[in-house]
């Protein structure tokens, strides 16, 4: 494989999950959460969501 095959299956790759980071955002927003509390965070159940706890 050349360099700039392995380059351009790279910037594919980004592009595809940006793509996918963006649709994942979208679901989350749109989620009804149902957060499972944890000492350090809360996960939501149905779309894997994250808050960590700041204290
Ligand atoms: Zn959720």
């Amino acid at each position: 494989m050349k360099i700039q095959e392995i380059e351009e299956e790279i910037n594919q790759m980004k592009i595809h999950l940006s793509f996918l980071e963006n649709r994942l955002k979208e679901n989350q927003k749109n989620c009804d959460h149902h957060f499972l509390m944890n000492l350090s965070h809360e996960k939501c159940l149905k779309c894997n969501k994250v808050n960590v706890f700041h204290y």
